[in-house]
């Protein structure tokens, strides 16, 4: 175990907490005698100016479970209790989640992440956190109320935007190998610096993750994706070694390699690199979590598909047919919802199509070809592709995005005609052969047309209601039209019939 190093502590001013919600729990506590901190998420967000948090952490001196339970009858709520880590949680509303759990001391034995938990002390509760900006307590029960618990430096290290342990990381992590996956969560959601003591000790313990349940990694790793600039941390993950046990694929695609010719020398840019730039531009432009997930791993194919050909350079060839198919696996591997696995497949897949129809002499049914494939995903297949221009140049990136415009410009277009390729008169044949009397026949085509074009032309909306009106007031005048064309109102004979469709 690693000493415990208390700073002195400053003189700090009572805080006030005002939520309707924490004042009623805190009232029930004071009714019962117990005494109650809130800790956690909600101190760290409340310091860093997130007010207006829903989620409460609250550590219990004693019994939290049956606390907790009497705050569920309190709202009328119900407690969801995890026995074997002695933590609850009490839904309040839509809005509210109230986390319990009691103080208590954790033992760790090796090889195994589940902890021998006993009561203990808000000291001993406070530093089994994982870090110092999420080990802060503020008192909200007793003569204490409003008083802030900081053993640890924290509220220091969140004015100087930094992430360190309670204890020495080598232990922090070493009893949690979770915890090394928050780290690099939290650098990338706070935009944090992360203590160099804790890269280290990320670097030695890296293998340990594998003793975690993928589905605590996933969940971290998922979090990291939705921060605001996710390569902050995904780059950790790399450099201290963690990406290669949870995400081998990935890290494959780090590294640059040289090709010589004679005295030439070819390297290509290194993949894992250029992938993080494409991840945090999309994450500028889009909150999609798997759009996200797409731009990670749109060029998976790449450590697969490389090539040095002479006279061509590096070549990735079907890199995107490569990289849809490698996904089943990884979604599986990762436990990822599979109802996802198609979207982010059709990306990768599509990736680079876009590209291929800027030609000028690119036809209406190539186009039509990539609309109909990326389906609801054309939208963000083209987000996809902007991101993924991530050169320095920039007029290759000018160049880059005007030839994304002009090929999404021809994808209006086509839609266009095919909306209207696809246009029908509102008032339908059946409709006109009853006002009319006439047969199904060329006169009926006659009259759908003049109601088509007027709609094309604009002067009447493609809605029903305005079609039969419009109909109705020129039905004369275009029957005298009819009539005077020669245009036949009776159905055609079988003979002419046949010989009009030879
Ligand atoms: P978020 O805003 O994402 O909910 P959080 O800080 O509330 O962030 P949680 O995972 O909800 O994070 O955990 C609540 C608190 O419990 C943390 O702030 C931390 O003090 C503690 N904690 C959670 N998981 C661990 C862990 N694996 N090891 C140590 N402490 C942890
Ligand atoms: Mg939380």
């Amino acid at each position: 175990m690693g000493k415990v190093v208390l700073r002195p502590r400053r003189k700090r001013k009572k805080v006030e907490l005002r939520d309707p919600v924490l004042e009623q729990v805190a009232a029930l506590a004071e009714a019962e005698g117990i005494e109650l901190y809130v800790v956690g998420g909600y101190v760290r967000d409340y310091f860093l100016g997130k007010k207006d948090r829903r989620e409460i952490d609250f550590t219990v001196i004693g019994d939290a479970l049956s606390f907790a339970k009497l705050v569920a009858r309190h709202f009328r709520s119900k407690a969801v209790i995890y026995e074997r880590f002695r933590t609850a949680m009490v839904p309040v509303g839509k809005e509210y989640r109230l986390e319990f759990v009691g103080t208590r001391r954790e033992q760790y034995v090796p090889d195994s992440r589940k902890p021998i938990v006993t009561e203990g002390t808000l000291v001993d509760d406070l530093e089994r956190r994982d870090f110092t900006i999420n080990a802060i307590a503020i008192a909200v029960t007793g003569p204490e109320k409003g008083k802030v618990i900081d053993l640890f430096g924290g509220l220091q290290d969140l004015s100087k935007k930094i992430l360190r342990t309670p204890k020495d990381p080598l232990v922090t992590f070493d009893e949690d190998p979770l915890r090394m996956m928050r780290a690099a969560r939290f650098a990338a959601q706070l935009q944090f610096s992360v203590d160099p003591a804790i890269v280290d000790a990320m670097k030695r313990l890296a293998e340990r993750i594998t003793i975690v349940s993928q589905e605590r990694i996933t969940d971290e790793f998922l979090k990291i994706l939705q921060a605001p600039k996710p390569s902050i941390g995904l780059k950790l993950l790399y450099t201290t070694g963690l990406l290669q046990f949870i995400f081998p694929e990935l890290a494959a695609l780090a590294g640059v390699e040289v090709y010589q010719v004679g005295k030439q020398e070819y390297a290509h840019k290194d993949v894992f690199f250029h992938t993080l730039q494409v991840v945090d531009n999309v994450a500028e432009k889009s909150e999609n979590l798997w759009l996200r997930f797409a731009a990670l791993v749109h060029d998976i194919g790449k450590a697969k598909t490389k090539r040095f050909i002479e006279g061509k350079g590096w070549t990735f060839y079907g890199h995107e047919e490569v990289g849809a198919r490698m996904l089943r696996r990884i979604f599986r591997t990762l436990k990822l919802p599979m109802d996802h696995l198609e979207y982010v497949q059709k990306l990768v897949r599509l990736h680079h199509r876009p590209m291929a129809l800027v030609q000028e002499e690119v036809t209406d049914s190539a186009i039509r070809r990539l609309i109909v494939q990326a389906g609801d995903a054309l939208e963000d297949l083209f987000l996809l592709c902007r991101a993924d221009i991530t050169s320095k140049n920039p007029h290759i990136v000018r160049k880059y995005l005007a030839n994304y415009d002009r090929v999404y410009q021809r994808v209006l277009e086509v839609r266009e005609k095919d909306k209207l390729r696809a246009f029908q008169s509102p008032v339908r044949g059946d409709e006109l052969i009853a006002i009319t009397g006439f047969d199904p026949s060329p006169a009926i085509g006659f009259l759908k047309k003049k109601i088509e074009d007027a709609i094309l032309d604009g002067i009447i909306p493609n809605d029903y209601e305005a079609a039969k009106a419009y109909l109705l007031e020129h039905l004369d005048e275009w029957k005298r039209e009819i009539e005077a064309r020669g245009i036949p109102t009776t159905r055609p004979k079988r003979r002419e019939r046949s010989e009009a469709s030879r």
